[in-house]
């Protein structure tokens, strides 16, 4: 038995009637899971209420300095009606990562998989049934001593809330246009940029909204120091398929280390294939188009799992066209597989997915 206290809502929401309708992260369910830190006490009182707004005092240290971590994962519902969780683990693992950064205490990890199933054992009407769809579900931690100092937080809350989302690609994978962005970085090495954390994603607004006036989907972030070296792809990790080989940049702090990342380098391993994490340069990149061997790029994260890349804006030096504009094998199988095995469609020979319920 867990210690989580569950308290439900007088007042249920009305599911949504057509779910090929669910846009991303603007519904929410019923309950949100709950737990305060309070220094010398600890985590504790880990609890499931009603969603709702929260009292938050004007001097609420988040809302000045930002001292905040999140996580970003899904429940998916499988054919047979089973929930299921993909590396749970590993976003709890990753939150912890996050949470050393920004002085934020840690939470224990076995722990918030226990809860974060109770919660969907509560919420399981709201993980949606067709297609594609799934539940996104944002673990954050919010530091809320009212104080103005700089200084971090001795009391915090961590918060689950859950959306239920709509098919990412209704009309098929096609490739995306990205900028490549010469003007503003994301991170530098000794910063933030491993980490999930407010502050990453405001200080990246600016740039999203310029690419977004030229009419391009997401850009193309180069380090911070030499602006030479590719880092991501907007929030998600960055793969390229030259000559035969798949090459994604190396995690050197300035870098999130993605579920979906990894997951997609063991998956390729798997088959056989060579991939190589390392730094690897804007030019060599433009160099490997100009001799014909640029063969495939794609983004991969939570949200897209698999984005490919069509169209690569790098300004006035050069501007390439990858895949003549279509999804390639490699980006195409993966998003495949790993669908299927995060919608339970397939067996799992790598134990990443995690029955929630029947
Ligand atoms: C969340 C995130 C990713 C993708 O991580 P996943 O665990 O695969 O979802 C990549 N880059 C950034 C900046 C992110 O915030």
């Amino acid at each position: 038995m867990s210690d989580l206290t569950i308290q439900l809502t007088d007042h249920p929401k009305a599911k949504p009637a057509d779910e090929s309708k669910l846009k991303f992260g603007d519904l929410f369910t019923d309950h949100m899971l709950m737990m305060d830190y309070d220094e010398g006490q600890g985590w504790h009182d880990a609890r499931i209420v009603p969603y709702g707004p929260l009292a938050l005092d004007p001097a609420a240290m988040c809302l000045h300095y930002g001292q905040e971590v999140f996580e970003g994962m899904k429940a998916y519902r499988a054919e047979d009606g089973r929930i299921l969780l993909f590396r749970p683990e590993q976003n709890f693992a990753r939150l912890n990562l996050s949470n050393d950064r920004l002085c934020i205490p840690p939470v224990d990890e076995d722990k918030m998989v226990e809860y974060l199933k109770e919660f969907l054992r509560v919420e399981k009407d709201w993980v949606p049934h067709s297609k594609d769809t799934s539940l996104y579900l944002r673990p954050f931690i919010i530091a809320i001593d009212p104080h103005l100092g700089v200084h971090s937080g001795k009391h915090y809350y961590f918060i689950v809330i859950a959306s239920p989302v709509g098919a990412y690609y209704p009309e098929g994978l096609n490739p995306v246009s990205i900028y490549v962005e010469t003007k503003y970085v994301r991170s530098v090495r000794g910063g933030t940029g491993f980490t999930k954390t407010a502050g990453n994603y405001s200080a990246s607004l600016k740039a999203q909204s310029e690419a977004e006036e030229k009419h391009y989907t997401q850009v193309l972030w180069l380090d911070g120091v030499e602006r030479r070296y590719i880092e991501e792809v907007g929030t998600m990790n960055v793969f390229f398929k030259i000559d035969g080989e798949i090459i994604t940049p190396s995690l050197d702090g300035s870098i999130l280390g993605g579920i979906t990342r990894k997951s997609a380098i063991e998956l390729m391993h798997s088959w056989g294939l060579k991939v190589t994490e390392r730094r690897i340069s804007i030019d060599e990149l433009a160099e490997a188009y100009d001799a014909g061997k640029l063969e495939e790029a794609f983004g991969t994260g939570t949200a897209a799992v698999i984005s490919p890349i069509g169209f690569l804006d790098w300004g006035d030096t050069k501007k390439m066209e990858i895949g003549g504009g279509k999804i390639g094998p490699v980006s195409q199988r993966l998003y495949d597989e790993l669908t299927a095995i995060q919608w339970g469609r397939t067996k799992d020979p790598f134990g990443w997915s995690v029955e929630v319920c029947k």
